[in-house]
């Protein structure tokens, strides 16, 4: 994010406020040809410290950005002046520590850069342990039920005949959307399941239908923001707000949803960022998550648990917490709180979050995003190599959203009609995908169990340029060390490559949707396809 001009002396970058401080940001990384300078929070503790980086004196045109060419211009020195920025509100006879900064050096790329980070964090924090279903290879399909505006495409009776449809074409798990009173992103944070689908009844007992089709449904929850239109709000939960230093609680814009009025942002829900320092939305969030676990679902994705947006510090010391607390404190303590619930009803509760910082994936099992880009740089693949990943698939023939999932071991969350639709309308999708699951299952040796290198430790070029080629993989089998390469061609001409990995020119190649082939003449990948190299066959 770049503030305006009107409000700093040259420019000037950092992130989006709910990404700017730790853990939303635990670490940035400097970069220069062959190396570059790490930059990163060094113990676990939340806390208002960001990343800020000014270019002085300004730029040489501004017409289009430009930075100076050189190490001076007009007698001034040229530089980019980097720096850990700590906002700790330390108040009168007030002592802190302050959690410690790193600063170091390294070659290499953006990987040998962030295994700075990675290393420090895993002598501090660990990994989540996800059930048993979750961990095999396997996909999801997300669907909404209900908007905030009323649209109730289903019934909670129509959720077995969706289950039917997932169990024919390998789909594990549902993400339902919207089935709380009001629909998605209203009535924050009510979690009763709407009575116009079915209510708590209709829904239970859709979920044990599901369950006997063998289809898992996790129940999509939010907790982060109250509702500011209602009546719950402005009677009770008003005072568990996170304030602001002059007093007021903080307002996010919403998001707009299906009719006009909304497209227009006429009638857009407004939501407010709850303090979960405070024990008292502690207890509204365990009374609500008890609803979620007396529905029997398998688990929660918890939309939006990476951020607490517009707020960044907490100032109501009424909460019983420290003036300008830190509103992601307790991110990672959270699933650990609810889990005292869960563990008494099943020890299988999944617990799944959206866009998970690093932090949190200690304890959540999983987390989706949304990665539809070309240049997406998997960064959180490498932070967490055994992490549950998953992203969405919404193409209704989304061969390369396929293709990034076998790049990055992704689980395909089918969202036909961006979530609003059914399998049977994404066919090509869906069969693709199959096949790229069946793929990574019979390989999972290295695609599923085994360890990813991301670009390390292989070589790809185009044959026809020479060039280097990307997007590929790189992942290790913890059998014997041995490396499968993925190389994918999001373009829509087709690639002839040369892969080369262990010291070695690879031997044999199989498509997602192709059989095994000798790679004598390189490694034929037509347009929007994918491709595991190898050096020999399985052993299977
Ligand atoms: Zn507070």
């Amino acid at each position: 994010m770049c503030p305006g001009y009107f409000g700093v002396d040259r420019p000037t970058v950092l992130q989006q406020p709910h990404a700017a401080t730790v853990p939303g940001s635990p670490f940035v990384l400097l970069e220069g040809p062959g190396g570059g300078l790490y930059v990163g929070v060094d113990q676990p503790e939340a806390a208002v410290l960001t990343w800020v980086a000014e270019l002085e004196p300004g730029y040489s045109d501004s017409i289009d950005c430009t930075a100076p060419p050189g190490p001076t211009i007009g007698g001034k020195q040229v530089r980019i002046e980097f720096s850990p920025v700590h906002v700790p509100y330390i108040m009168p006879n007030e002592r802190r520590s302050l959690p410690a900064v790193r600063a170091q050096f390294y070659s290499g790329d953006w990987q040998d850069g962030s295994a700075l980070y990675r290393r420090r964090r895993q002598s501090w924090m660990g990994s989540s342990a996800p059930p048993n279903w979750a961990s095999e290879p396997h996909a999801w399909q997300q669907v909404q039920m209900n908007s905030p505006e009323g649209e109730r495409r289903y019934s909670f009776a129509d959720l077995p005949v969706i289950a039917q449809e997932c169990a024919e074409r390998a789909v594990r798990a549902i993400q339902l959307v919207g089935w709380n009173d009001g629909g998605q992103d209203q009535n924050n944070p009510s979690h009763d399941p709407d009575p116009l689908l079915g209510g708590a009844d209709g829904l239970r007992t859709a979920i044990a239908e599901c369950n006997q089709l063998g289809v898992r449904i996790i129940l999509f929850c939010k907790f982060v923001w109250a509702d500011r239109a209602t009546q719950r709000f402005r009677d009770q939960l008003s005072p568990l707000a996170v304030r602001d230093p002059y007093g007021d609680y903080y307002v996010y814009s919403g998001y707009r949803y299906q009719t006009i009025t909304q497209l227009l942002d006429i009638n857009t829900k407004r939501l407010v960022p709850m303090c979960f320092s405070s024990p008292g939305w502690l207890k509204v969030c365990r009374e609500e998550f008890a609803k979620v676990l007396d529905l029997g679902a398998d688990g929660m994705l918890y939309d939006e648990c990476f951020h607490h947006m517009p707020a960044v510090a907490c100032f109501d010391a009424a909460h019983g917490h420290r003036y300008g607390q830190p509103v992601q404190a307790h991110d990672v303590d959270f699933v650990r709180w609810l889990r005292e619930q869960s563990d008494l009803v099943r020890h299988d509760f999944l617990y799944a979050g959206e866009a998970c910082t690093d932090w949190q994936l200690s304890e959540y099992h999983l987390s989706y995003h949304r990665s539809e880009s070309t240049t997406h740089v998997p960064l959180m693949r490498w932070l967490r190599p055994d992490a549950l990943l998953m992203t969405a698939v919404t193409g209704f023939d989304d061969r390369n959203m396929v293709n990034q999932c076998l790049l990055y071991r992704y689980i395909a969350s089918y969202e036909p009609y961006n979530f609003k639709g059914r399998l049977t309308d994404m066919p090509l999708t869906v069969a693709y995908g199959r096949k790229m699951d069946a793929l990574r299952t019979e390989l999972r040796e290295w695609l599923w169990d085994g360890e990813f290198q991301g670009t390390h430790g292989a070589q790809v070029a185009d044959r026809g340029t020479g060039l280097e080629h990307k997007p590929f993989s790189v992942f290790t089998s913890r059998h014997d060390g041995s490396s499968a390469v993925v190389v994918a061609n999001y373009s829509h001409e087709p690639r002839i490559l040369e892969v080369v990995a262990d010291g070695q020119r690879n031997q044999r190649y199989r498509l997602v949707d192709g059989d095994w082939l000798e790679a004598d003449d390189g490694i034929s990948v037509p347009a929007r396809s994918a491709a595991v190299v190898l050096a020999q066959l399985p052993r299977r």
